[in-house]
C-alpha cells in the first residue's frame, strides 16, 4: 500500500468524532493521508532536563518536581488553586486558573513530571500553563517529557495533544505498512530513508538529523513524481506530430511596414523565432518573457498573421474582459487595413450577440478571438483553430490553459509572461517550453521616477499630481480595496474616488474602475480614459495587466504595503509609455516596519523586472510566479519550492537520467513508478501542463 492510498476519513480514527473533524477539515485535513502529510510546523526538545533555576529568565522547565502545598487565591471568578511545589534546584507554583480539580491530582507528598514555561512575579516562579505526568522511579518517562515533540498547525478546537495523537495513532497502525515509492537504489543514491521511517520520523524525531533526513526524503519523493509526470508528458508531446503547414509572411511584412515605429531587437528575434516555429511537424509551445512594456503583445499579433492569412483561426487569450476589449480594440486599429476579421467573446454579449459570434467562429468567419476564460467554455467551437495565444499566463490556471489547447487539432501555442521566471522553476513548471526574451524597450523610454512616502505626506504626493495634471498629463490611483469594510482603516477605491473628486481635485473628471462594475461601464470609463476626457481614475489593481494609455504619467499606489513586488512593478509598467517623465509615488502606511520600508525601496532601486521577481520569491514564494500553486492545481505536501530549491534540481536530473535510459520505465526497478502513478500518483497528471 502507498501512502496515497490511505483515502480513509479522520473521523475513522480513536477520539476523532464531528468537532474535531470539522476543525481538521478546516485545515484541509480530511483523509488518513492528509492527516500524516500534515507536517510539524517546529519541534520542541524536550529530551534535556531544565530545573525550576533555570525558568526564571522564561526558558522552558523540564523536571521532576514533588507537590508540597496547596494554596488558594481569589481572583474576578472565585477561588484559585495555587499549588506549591519544588525540584532539586528550588520551589515554584503552579496557578490553576479554572482548574481546580487539579487538587485531587497534584496531591501533595507525590513526584510529577513537569514540563511548562515560567513568569517571575513577586521573585516568585509562576506557571499559569504547564503540563504533568505522574512520576514512578522504575519505568521511563512518558514521551512528553522525553522526546522532541512535534509542534503542529492547529485550528479550531484542536490541540497539540490531540493531533500528536491522532498521527501516533496512524503511525502504530497503517503507517508501518507503507511501501516505498522510489526504488532502492535510487534511494541509496540520494541518502533517503524508507518511506515508513520518513513518515515517523517527520512526526517524532529522536534527532535534528532525524528531522533533516526525513523531510528530505519526503521532499525528494514528491518532487521526484512532479518531475517524472512533467518530463513524460513533456517527452510524449515532443513525439507529437502533425501534417506540417507552411505558411507565408506577406501579411506579417506588410503590417510591420506600416507601423508608425521599428520593432526593436528584441521584438524582431522572438518574431522571428516564433514564425519559424509555426506550422511545423513538431507543434509549438514557446513563452515570450519580457518585461511590461516591452511590446509583447504586439509580437503575438504579427505572429497570428501567418496563420490568418492561411485562412486558419487564432484565439488570444486575456486575463480580464478590461484587457480583452482593450487588446480587441488596439488590434483592430492595427488589423483594419490587413482584411483581419476580429471578434470579442465577454461575458456581458447578450444570448443573440453571442449565438451569432459562435456560429461565425465555427464557420470560420472570424480569423481572430479574443476574451477571457469565457474562451473554453463548452460551446466555444472553432473551424480551424490553428494558434492559441494566452497573455500574462501566469493568471491562468494550468487546467485551463489545457482546456483550450484542445479545441484545435494540435494548434500551436504561444504563451506570454512579464513576470520573470527562474530557469529551474521554468523547467518545473513548463517542462519543455521554449522561451524566447524581449530584453529590448521601446525607445526613447524615460525609467519611471519612484518615490515612496509616508501617509503623513500623502498631500504633497496630490500637489505632484497636480502639476502633472497642469502639463495634460493623467493618473492612476489605486487602492487595495473595492468598497470600505467595516472596521477597517485600509482606504478604498470607491471612498477614495469621492474623496479626490470632492476634496483634491474639484473640477477635474476622475473615474472610478473595479473589477464588480458591469462591462459597459468599465468600458465607458476606461474609453473616456484613453481619449483624455477623464484625467485620472480611482481603480483596484484591476488595471495591474496589460492597460495602454500613454498619456498616464503618474501612478499612485496608496497601502503600497499591501501589494506584492511584483503586482507593484506591473502596475507601474502602467505608466512611462509615452515620452513624457512619467512617476510611480508609493505611499505606505505610518506604522510599517523597517523591513516593509526595505521591501518597498527595492522597487525605488530598481526597474528590472527580474529583479524584482527574484526579490519577490524570496519574500513570499513562487507561487504567484507560477501561477500554479495560487490556482491550487499543485498541491505540494511536503516540499516548497523555494526551500528546497536544491532539492528540485536534483530531483530534476534524477529524473532526465531515468527517462533518457529507460524512457519507458520498463526495466523492474521502474515498475514501481508506473505503479504509484496508477495507484496512488501525488498529483493528478491532467492538472499539470508540459
Ligand atoms: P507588454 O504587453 O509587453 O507589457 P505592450 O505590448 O502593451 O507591452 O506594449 C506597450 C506599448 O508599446 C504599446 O503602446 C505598444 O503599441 C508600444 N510598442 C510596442 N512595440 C513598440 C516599438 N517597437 N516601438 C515603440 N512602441 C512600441
Ligand atoms: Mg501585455
Amino acid at each position: 500500500m502507498y501512502a496515497r492510498e490511505l483515502v480513509r476519513p479522520i473521523t475513522e480514527l480513536k477520539g476523532v468524532g464531528p468537532r474535531l473533524a470539522d476543525s481538521f477539515h478546516r485545515m484541509e485535513v480530511f483523509t488518513w493521508f492528509d492527516l500524516i502529510s500534515h507536517l510539524p510546523r517546529t519541534y520542541e526538545d524536550r529530551q534535556a532536563r531544565k530545573p525550576f533555576s533555570s525558568g526564571y529568565d522564561g526558558t522552558p522547565v523540564l523536571t521532576v518536581m514533588e507537590v508540597i502545598a496547596h494554596q488558594y487565591i481569589r481572583y474576578r471568578k472565585g477561588r484559585a488553586l495555587k499549588v506549591i511545589v519544588r525540584d532539586a534546584t528550588g520551589p515554584a507554583a503552579l496557578l490553576c486558573f479554572g482548574r481546580n480539580f487539579l487538587q485531587n491530582i497534584l496531591i501533595p507528598g507525590k513526584q510529577f513530571y513537569f514540563y511548562g514555561r515560567g513568569s517571575v512575579n513577586y521573585g516568585e516562579l509562576q506557571f499559569s500553563s504547564f503540563e504533568t505526568a505522574p512520576w514512578t522511579a522504575d519505568e521511563p518517562p512518558p514521551p512528553e517529557f522525553s522526546h522532541i515533540l512535534p509542534v503542529y498547525p492547529l485550528a479550531g478546537s484542536l490541540t497539540q495533544k490531540i493531533v500528536r495523537r491522532a498521527v501516533a495513532q496512524l503511525l502504530r497502525s497503517s503507517v508501518r505498512y507503507l511501501e516505498d515509492e522510489l526504488p532502492r537504489y535510487l534511494a541509496d543514491a540520494h541518502g533517503l530513508i524508507a518511506k515508513r521511517d520518513a513518515l515517523r520520523l517527520v512526526h517524532f524525531p529522536k534527532s535534528q538529523e532525524d528531522i533533516e533526513r526525513s523531510r528530505r526524503t519526503l521532499a525528494f519523493e514528491e518532487l521526484f513524481y512532479l518531475h517524472l509526470i512533467i518530463r513524460r508528458r513533456a517527452l510524449k508531446r515532443s513525439r507529437l506530430r502533425r501534417d506540417p503547414r507552411s505558411y507565408s509572411t506577406a501579411l506579417q511584412k506588410k503590417m510591420i511596414k506600416q507601423l508608425p515605429f521599428t520593432l526593436t531587437s528584441g521584438q524582431m528575434r522572438s518574431l522571428q523565432e516564433i514564425t519559424s516555429d509555426l506550422g511545423r511537424e513538431r507543434p509549438m509551445a514557446r513563452l515570450i518573457q519580457g518585461d511590461v512594456g516591452s511590446g509583447k503583445t504586439l509580437v503575438a499579433l504579427l505572429a497570428s498573421l501567418p496563420v490568418i492569412e492561411a485562412g486558419r483561426q487564432a484565439a488570444f487569450m486575456v486575463p480580464t474582459e478590461l484587457l480583452a476589449k482593450q487588446h480587441a480594440v488596439s488590434s483592430a486599429d492595427h488589423f483594419e487595413s490587413m482584411g483581419v476579421r476580429i471578434a470579442l467573446l465577454h461575458g456581458g454579449l447578450k444570448q443573440s450577440e453571442r449565438q451569432l459570434l459562435l456560429a461565425s467562429l465555427k464557420q470560420g468567419d472570424i480569423d481572430m478571438v479574443i476574451g477571457t476564460h469565457a474562451l473554453f467554455s463548452q460551446d466555444v467551437e472553432f473551424k480551424d483553430l490553428a494558434l492559441v495565444i494566452i497573455d500574462e499566463q501566469h493568471r491562468f490556471g494550468v487546467m485551463q490553459r489545457n482546456a483550450l489547447h484542445h479545441k484545435g487539432e494540435v494548434p500551436d501555442m504561444l504563451l506570454m509572461t512579464a513576470t520573470p521566471i527562474p530557469r529551474t522553476l521554468a523547467m518545473t513548471v513548463f517542462g519543455d517550453l521554449d522561451v524566447s526574451t524581449i530584453d529590448t524597450m521601446p525607445p526613447g523610454r524615460k525609467p519611471v521616477i519612484t518615490h515612496l512616502a509616508s501617509e503623513a505626506s500623502r498631500s504633497r504626493v496630490y500637489q505632484a499630481v497636480r502639476s502633472e495634471f497642469e502639463r495634460g498629463h493623467q493618473a492612476y490611483f489605486v487602492y487595495p480595496r473595492i468598497e470600505q469594510k467595516e472596521g477597517s482603516k485600509l482606504r478604498d477605491a470607491e471612498s477614495m474616488f469621492s474623496y479626490l473628486s470632492n476634496e483634491v481635485f474639484p473640477g477635474i473628471t476622475g473615474g472610478l474602475i473595479h473589477s464588480q462594475l458591469p462591462l459597459e461601464t468599465k468600458e465607458s470609463v476606461m474609453d473616456a480614459f484613453r481619449k483624455g476626457a477623464v484625467v485620472y481614475l480611482a481603480a483596484t489593481s484591476v488595471i495591474e495587466v496589460g492597460v495602454d494609455v500613454p498619456n498616464a504619467t503618474c501612478m499612485v499606489i496608496e497601502h503600497a504595503e499591501r501589494f506584492g513586488l511584483s503586482a507593484l512593478h506591473q502596475l507601474r509598467g502602467r505608466v512611462g509609455r509615452g515620452s513624457g517623465q512619467a512617476y510611480a509615488f508609493l505611499i505606505y502606511s505610518q506604522e510599517l516596519t523597517d523591513s516593509g520600508k526595505q521591501r518597498l525601496q527595492v522597487m525605488k532601486q530598481t526597474s528590472d523586472g527580474f529583479v524584482i521577481a527574484e526579490e519577490d520569491m524570496k519574500i513570499r514564494g513562487p507561487g504567484d510566479l507560477t501561477g500554479i500553486q495560487q490556482s491550487g492545481f499543485l498541491r505540494l505536501s511536503f516540499s516548497d519550492l523555494v526551500e528546497h530549491l536544491d532539492i528540485l534540481k536534483e530531483t530534476l536530473s534524477a529524473v532526465q537520467t531515468i527517462l533518457s535510459e529507460d524512457p519507458g520505465l520498463l526495466t523492474p526497478a521502474h515498475q514501481v513508478f508506473l505503479n504509484v502513478l496508477e495507484k496512488a500518483p501525488p498529483f493528478q497528471e491532467e492538472l499539470i501542463d508540459s
